[in-house]
This record gives C-alpha cells, sequence and structure tokens, in this order.
C-alpha cells in the first residue's frame, strides 16, 4: 500500500510546476484562496521521525540547498513558535458563527496566516457574495480576540527554543515574520523567547501592507535581516504562509504541526517538510551542513 509520503510524491509529480513568484508576486493578491486547494482532511499528521519528504528542487523560484549560505533563519509565529493554532481555530469558530458565517476547524487551518480582515471578508463573500463592511470586520475580529484571550496563554512548540538556542550558538539570526498584531506579542516575547529575536528583527503586521501569502512580510523579513534570499529560510506551518516564503524567493521548510495533509503544505510549495519543530530540530545539524 502506499504510504501518505509516496503518494504525496506521486501527486506532486503530476503538478505543474509553476509554483514561482511571479503569479504571486501581483500587488494586492491578497485573496488566492479560491477553492483552488486540495479538499482538507483531518487525518492525524504522519509518525514522528525523521525528515520526510524531500521534494526535487524545482528551482525556479527559490534556491537549491546548494545555493544556499544560511545567515538568518525567518520564522513564522503561530504554530511554529507557539502551541497557538488549537486556540485561534477555537476562537474562529465560536466567533464567525455568532455572526452567521459558518467557519470549520479545518478552513481555519487552511486560512490560518491571513490577516483577520482578509479572512472574515472572504467568508463573508462566500456567503453573501459581497464585502463586509469595515465596522463588521472590526466588531468580528474583536470579537475573536475575546474568544482567543479566553484561552491560556499559548505554550511554546516543542523543539523551537532548543532549535533557536543552536541557530544562536552558530551564529545565525532568527528573525520573526508573524501576520499577528497582537498588542501582547511582544510582551510574549519576552516572557517566552528572551533574548532570542532583537525588537528590529521582528515583522508583525504593523511593518506591511499586504498580508501573507503576499511575500511582503518576507522580503520585509530579509530586509531587517540585512540578508539575500539564497542566504535565509523561512519555517511555516500554514499553506499560505508557505506561499508567501516561496513567493519571496526563499528557500521555505514546512513544518506540519496542525491537522492538514502534508501534500496540502507541500501543494504550496514548500520545499522541504517536517512533521514538528522537534524533528527539525533534532535534524537541523545534518540540514546546516547542506545550508553552509
Ligand atoms: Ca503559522
Amino acid at each position: 500500500m502506499m504510504s501518505e509520503k509516496d503518494e504525496a510524491l506521486q501527486n506532486n509529480k503530476q503538478l505543474p510546476l509553476e509554483r514561482g513568484a511571479s503569479s504571486l508576486l501581483t500587488e494586492g493578491y491578497d485573496h488566492p484562496n479560491d477553492g483552488s486547494y486540495p479538499s482538507v482532511s483531518t487525518s492525524p499528521t504522519p509518525s514522528e521521525g525523521e525528515l520526510l519528504v524531500k521534494y526535487p528542487l524545482w528551482g525556479k523560484s527559490t534556491p537549491s540547498l546548494d545555493d544556499i549560505h544560511l545567515k538568518a533563519v525567518l520564522f513564522d509565529m503561530d504554530g511554529v513558535l507557539f502551541d497557538s493554532m488549537p486556540y485561534h481555530a477555537d476562537a474562529w469558530v465560536t466567533s464567525m458563527a455568532k455572526y452567521g458565517l459558518p467557519m470549520t476547524r479545518e478552513v481555519a487551518f487552511m486560512n490560518e496566516g491571513r490577516t483577520g480582515m482578509s479572512t472574515i471578508n472572504l467568508i463573508y463573500q462566500q456567503v453573501y457574495g459581497k464585502d463586509a463592511s469595515k465596522e463588521l470586520i472590526d466588531e468580528i475580529y474583536q470579537d475573536k480576540c475575546n474568544e482567543f484571550a479566553k484561552h491560556p496563554d499559548p505554550e511554546r512548540m516543542p523543539g523551537a527554543w532548543e532549535l533557536l538556542t543552536k541557530l544562536k550558538a552558530t551564529g545565525i539570526t532568527p528573525v520573526l515574520v508573524t501576520g499577528s498584531g497582537q498588542h501582547t506579542l511582544f510582551a510574549r516575547f519576552d516572557r517566552d523567547y528572551p533574548g532570542m529575536f532583537e525588537r528590529d528583527k521582528m515583522v508583525t503586521a504593523y511593518d506591511v501592507r499586504f498580508g501573507k501569502p503576499n511575500p511582503e512580510p518576507y522580503l520585509m523579513g530579509l530586509k531587517k535581516a540585512g540578508v539575500a534570499p539564497n542566504e535565509a529560510v523561512v519555517i511555516e506551518n500554514a499553506p499560505i504562509g508557505v506561499q508567501a516564503g516561496v513567493a519571496a524567493g526563499i528557500f521555505t521548510i514546512a513544518v506540519n504541526t496542525g491537522p492538514l495533509k502534508d501534500s496540502v503544505l507541500l501543494d504550496a510549495g514548500a520545499n522541504l517538510l517536517y512533521p514538528s519543530m522537534q524533528t527539525l530540530c533534532d535534524g537541523w545539524e545534518a540540514l546546516a551542513e547542506k545550508l553552509k
């Protein structure tokens, strides 16, 4: 029987190799999830283990491993540094339902990484066939934030601190690239990741005009780090975040820390996929050898 890994590889071979930057670099590109994604499955992530899948390096828009001279690692936040996505998904489902906007947990995970405003409008458009008013969007987003705040503070994702420690020890700069604009964000980093991220190496909702999947957040991350695309890698857990990293021309590593199928992240263009942050951390030395 074909394993999920083989199946993903098999499927990928049949995909057109045109996931490149050209189609994604359009300014204002903000609503690409038009149903073209494969349907979402809640099947569990594959068993923990070594590196799961290494795709042929298509080499069109992202550098090959051999061309990377690693100086910075660009980290997404939710689902990568913090185990916060289950709480976000709960908050989305609860809040949207109050406004008659049906949203499943799967849809929440598929749209992870979008700005809140964009997510609300996307669902609203699907239901009503028109844009939501700014007032309504603001109201729903505030409610979603309130629902999220009812949960305990998210824990650090297992393996993330250890990976950051390894990077710092080898002189590699960690950069945060998140679409989040939570006012408690910096305080959370001071508490949970003290000394790991310099304030001027953090990209948040306030730094960019366009959220993921637009490449702007990751391009801003490169700029803040002062590095070229082939001097960085992106670590992402969401298909839209992967699209953003790839569109920025950066080698993008997916960590499948949620309920989506591996194929969703790979189809979004991930260059490598690990089943967790812990396995990425455990395999870091081997990978870093190839990124010199
Ligand atoms: Ca994320």
